[in-house]
Formats: C-alpha cells, structure tokens, sequence
C-alpha cells in the first residue's frame, strides 16, 4: 500500500476490497457474466443518484462525462448558460465552445455560490437559453451550490439543468429525481472512492428528447449509441469498457449503499467541519464563504511568507499527507485538503498534525497540535 495519506479531492485512498474486487479476471465484455455486473452495477449507480432513469459508465474521467452530458442535448448554435464560480466552471464553458455551443456565462466570484435568484433573472432575461450548467461542488475553490433550490427555479423553464456531482456524489446531498436535474454526472475517483478511468451519466426524459433531436457531434461519447448498447441483452457498452473498473465500481457502490447514502453524506459533513474548526483552531483562514463551504474539500489561504513548495512539500515528504494546491491563479495562494471518500477522525487528525507541524516548522504558528486537539473535540 502507498504509505502517502492522500488528502486530494481525488484521487482518494481506494479501499483493500475495492482493490480486491479489481483482480478478479478479465471476461468477455459482450458476454453474459459482464452482462450481469453491468446490470447490476448501473444499478447501484441510479440508487446512488437517487432516480429512477437508467445510468451509463463511461470508461474516462470525469471529464468525459461532462462532455457527454453536454454535447448530446445541446446542439451547435444553441444557447447555454454556465456558471462559473471556478476551474470546473470554466471546464463547462470550454467543451460547449468546443462543441460550437453559443455558450454563456454566468460568473460568480471564486468561492462564492450562485443564488437561485440570479439564475431565474438570467433565464427570464433570456428566453433562448436550452440549457444551464452547474457545478454542485466546485472542487477548486471548496464551495457547494445550492443546487436542490436552483432545481426549483428550474422546474419553472423548459431549459434542461445540467449538473456536474463528480466531487459530490456519495458525499453530499444530491437527488437526482427530487431536485429535477436532467442530466446528472460524476467520477469515480472523488467520493465513491474507487480508482481514477470511469464516469457515469444518468438523463431525464427531457434530456433522451433533447438528445434526439441533436444531430451526433461526439462519436465515443455519444449517448444513443450508449442506451443502444446497453438495452441490449445482456446489456453491452458501445466500445470495451474498463472490465476491471467496472469490478472496481461495483463494490464501491454496494460499499456506499452498505453505509447508507444518508449516512455517508453526514459523515462528509462531519468531516467538513471538523476541518473548517480545525482550520481556524491553527490560525488559518477559509478561502470559501463559510456559508456555502464544501462538504467535500475545504480551501484553506496560504499563511503569508511561505510557499506552496515549503508547505505541500513538507507534508507531503516529511510527514507523509499528500494535499492539494491551488489551480491557476490560486496557485500558491491556497491549499486544498480533499475530505472525502473513506474519511474519518483518524484520517483528519494525521492531516492537521501534518499541517501543524509543518507550520511550526516554518516558524508560521507556536502550537503545532492545536489543529489535532479542535479534531479530537469534534469528534468526541
Ligand atoms: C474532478 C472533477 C471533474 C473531472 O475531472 P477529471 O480529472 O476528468 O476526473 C469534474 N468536475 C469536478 C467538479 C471535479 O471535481
């Protein structure tokens, strides 16, 4: 095993069964046994998602999904609209633009959460927008949208809600049915804490009916030929998937539903927390608005006079937690501890004992175990 604690907002640390269930042999993925773990594994993601519409892997990164979920149900010349609070925003922009998609922005400051309201006046100001893309956690700034109430503004228009769960799913709160989303897609590296390679997709009436009337513009990720394959019997995917990643998501599925959604989602909350009292407790400052802070990855400002190298490298090569820096102009401005996954008190207080020590070290802080101490009294 890797003796680094990876503290990321994914990759996370994969559990020994998921790993386990990863070496089991390779079989045929046109044939009835992959047929079954198919089955039983898009299954366990529509629970997971909470909807009762069928599921798709895709064999990629999260990424892949986002392009998927975007480029079948909005067409070239089409308007869409995306908030952008951060890098995975920007994401959203990119492949609409990509896919020739008039798309639109709608910026919010870096860690900060779009309001419902501001939502509604962008779609009242515009009757031609098709679709609107949110990202429920925007991983590089640690800050969750409101996206149950951004559902009820949008069950009041006929543009299809996008919304990106790929570091929320399996951590925080989504429903896939009762919050509306249309399209609905995640990773498998964040929070169901399987291995990086595969994504998975789920669509709403509205967005199959979308999808039928945008003309393929995606060829590996194209949607129709995915529910072709996968109403098949035994059900297929288009092109070989990932056998074993599919081994590796099935058990970390029945690994999310053996804890219980409901339970996994608090005890991300818990931990989430925990890390903002304990962020405080050293002396450190969010970068988030507390208010809509992350239930998965907690943004933390850079102490004044040291570096993203003194302080990740120390953690990292001294005391053996790997966390995550800041991405583009956050660079060096912040560092990311990811929270989630297979995520506790023992995890937590090995991280905040890291970044004590580490502080002190670098002459930031004179109590370098104020961190662990305000971890012990949270979860006590
Ligand atoms: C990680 C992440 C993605 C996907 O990234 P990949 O590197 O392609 O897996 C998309 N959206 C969010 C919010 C993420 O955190």
């Amino acid at each position: 095993m890797n003796d680094i604690l990876l503290m990321l907002p994914g990759p996370t640390t994969v559990h020994p069964r998921v790993l386990n269930a990863m070496s089991q042999a390779v079989v045929n993925h046109r044939g009835a046994k992959y047929g079954e773990i198919l089955t039983e594994t898009t299954e366990l993601m529509s629970k997971v998602f909470q909807t009762p519409n069928n599921s798709y892997l895709l064999t990629g990164s999260g990424t892949a999904a986002m392009e998927a979920g975007i480029a079948n149900t909005v067409a070239p010349g089409e308007k869409m609209l995306n908030v952008v609070g951060g890098k995975f925003g920007e994401r959203f922009m990119k492949i609409a633009q990509t896919h020739g998609i008039d798309a639109k922005e709608l910026a919010v400051e870096w860690g900060t959460a779009v309001t419902p309201q501001a939502i509604k006046e962008a779609l009242d100001e515009d009757e031609d927008i098709k679709a609107v893309s949110v990202i429920h956690n925007e991983t590089s700034t640690g800050v969750a949208a409101p996206i149950e109430e951004i559902g009820k503004v949008m069950k009041n228009y006929d543009a299809l809600y996008i919304v990106d769960t790929v570091s929320s799913l399996a951590g925080d709160e989504v429903n896939v049915e009762k919050f509306g989303i249309d399209v609905c897609l995640t990773g498998s590296q964040k929070c169901i804490a399987a291995p990086p390679g595969m994504a998975a997709i789920t669509f709403s009436d509205d967005a199959w009916a979308a999808a039928e009337k945008v003309e393929t513009n995606t060829f590996y990720l194209d949607m129709k030929a995915a529910k072709k394959s996968g109403d098949k019997v035994p059900p297929q995917t288009p092109y070989t998937p990932s056998v074993s990643l599919t081994y590796a998501m099935n058990e970390a599925l029945k690994m999310v539903i053996e804890e219980g959604i409901d339970n996994r989602v608090a005890r991300h909350h818990k931990a989430a927390k925990a890390s903002v009292a304990a962020v405080k407790a050293l002396g450190l400052e969010l970068f988030a608005d507390e208010a809509v802070s992350s239930a998965t990855v907690t943004a933390v400002k850079m102490p004044e006079g040291i570096t993203d190298d003194q302080f990740r490298g120390t953690t990292r090569d001294k005391y053996g937690v790997e966390l995550a820096g800041g991405q583009d102009h956050l660079k060096g401005n912040i560092f990311r501890i990811g929270h989630m996954g297979n995520i506790s008190y023992k995890e937590l207080t090995q991280t905040f004992a890291a970044i004590g020590m580490t502080l002190k070290g670098l002459g930031v802080i004179d109590d370098a175990g104020a961190g662990v101490s305000s971890i012990a009294e949270s979860y006590l």
